[in-house]
């Protein structure tokens, strides 16, 4: 290579532009100074924090991949994935409200709504003023979509909407009070599901239960939202009947991705607490770093860590949020960094012993907190089926 040719050693994988670098230090500062001290209160009193919420809406972090035309940060999903594992390192059930108002309702929003339907709706969501969700998983049917019941049947210039959907971060922001806005899905006819845009206030949506008690991600709410005879108005379906898939498509790739970005925010807290004490508590003489068992954990959470984070933003590099293309990966990313990241959380507080279990060291908020990314946004199972059937199609995936 000739040395005249910019050094493209010098590339970060992690933090490409400036613009990614600038980002990067807000959310040291926001991490650090707002979403840390307030982690373990909120976790432990399952609420939900509207004001930090709103903050971080003045960040420029709640329409973070809308292009700045249309009011968003115009960035990409290199930075969607930096701050859903920045905010993972301290309070991954906010990360989960962040991921599933930024991601799950106003990426998947943007992209698939047209310029009318957004004028209204997305100055409200980008400014933090409104909340939103995604409303996709049913009582009866979850990783099998096509099952889903809730049915939109056209009545004039509305459609009448009926059916309940379970687990919907966001749902609520208390126990009782609706989240502001939502995608939801529905059938239109056989295997024909509809996207609809609805909003707290619409005749017939309600909260039907708020869900308590939750394993981890407790900063989070979690609903289940019922639709009794809802009428939604016909301009509030996004796109023409039966385009779910098209909509699903194209918004399951980034969910992923920020989902296995949290797990790298918990692998990286974890890391970071064990080393530290292994440094510090000793035993039998000597710190404990020195014992070949506790390096043990220590060395392959950390080789582990790395290999994921970098398989995370190569793929959040190769990814156009526009579009469909990259589903091997954003499962095969979450697949993996899930399962590390909770086995690293594991071994933090094995290598902490009975001070892991305790709430001080935050680590056993992250171990019950990283087994929802074995669950949520697709289950371990479903990754695997999908990444088998991709590469049986396309065997040269592989060494893509
Ligand atoms: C805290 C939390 C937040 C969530 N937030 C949202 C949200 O905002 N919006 C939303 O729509 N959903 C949300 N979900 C739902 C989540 O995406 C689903 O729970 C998930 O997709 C799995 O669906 P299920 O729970 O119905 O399980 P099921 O689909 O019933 O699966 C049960 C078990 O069967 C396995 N299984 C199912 N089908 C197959 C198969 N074909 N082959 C092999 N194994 C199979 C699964 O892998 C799993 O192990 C949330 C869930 C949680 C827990």
């Amino acid at each position: 290579m000739s040395h005249s040719q910019p050094s493209w050693r010098e590339m970060d994988l992690f933090a490409p532009t400036d613009e990614h670098r600038m980002l990067a230090a807000t959310m040291r500062e926001y991490v650090a100074n707002e979403v840390e001290p307030q982690a373990a209160a909120y976790n432990r009193d399952e609420k939900f924090n509207l004001a930090l919420f709103r903050r971080a809406g003045e960040l420029g972090l709640l329409g973070l991949t809308v292009p700045v035309e249309e009011g968003g940060a115009g960035l990409d999903a290199v930075a969607a994935v930096a701050v859903c594992e920045a905010l993972s390192t301290s309070d991954p059930g906010f990360a989960l409200a962040y991921m599933a108002h930024s991601i799950l309702f106003v990426n998947n929003f943007y992209f698939n709504s047209s310029a009318e339907q957004r004028a209204p709706i997305l100055p409200r969501v980008i400014s933090g003023d409104w909340i939103g969700g995604m409303c996709m998983t049913e009582p009866e049917a979850g990783t099998d979509v096509l099952g889903m019941q809730t049915t939109a049947v056209r009545d004039g210039d509305h459609y009448v909407l009926n059916g309940r959907k379970i687990f919907i971060t966001n749902g609520a922001i208390d126990d009782t009070t609706l989240g502001d806005v939502f995608l939801v899905y529905a059938t239109t006819g056989e295997r024909k599901i509809t996207t609809f845009v609805v909003e707290k206030g619409f005749p017939g949506f309600s909260v039907g239960q708020r869900l308590k008690e939750k394993l981890g991600m407790r900063a989070s709410m979690t609903a289940e939202l019922v639709f009794d005879d809802c009428r939604v108005p016909v301009p509030y379906r996004l796109g023409e009947e039966g385009q779910s898939s098209i909509h699903m498509m194209r918004n399951l790739e980034i969910e992923r991705l920020t989902l296995a970005a949290m797990s790298l925010g918990i692998a990286e807290r974890c890391m970071r607490v064990m080393v530290e004490y292994a440094n510090q508590r000793k035993a039998f003489g000597v710190p404990i770093r020195e014992h070949g068992q506790i390096q043990r954990h220590i060395a392959e959470s950390y080789a582990e860590y790395k290999a994921c984070r970098c398989y995370v933003y190569e793929t959040a590099r190769k990814l156009d949020l526009g579009s469909s293309g990259n589903r091997v990966d954003a499962d095969g990313t979450k697949l993996l960094t899930s399962r590390v990241a909770k086995e690293i959380a594991d071994r933090a507080i094995q290598v902490l012993g009975g001070y892991g279990y305790m709430g001080e060291y935050t680590v056993e908020r992250l171990w019950r907190d990283a087994k929802l990314l074995e669950i949520g946004g697709g289950t371990l199972e479903a990754h695997q089926k999908n990444i088998t059937k991709d590469l049986s199609r396309s065997p040269e995936l592989i060494g893509a």
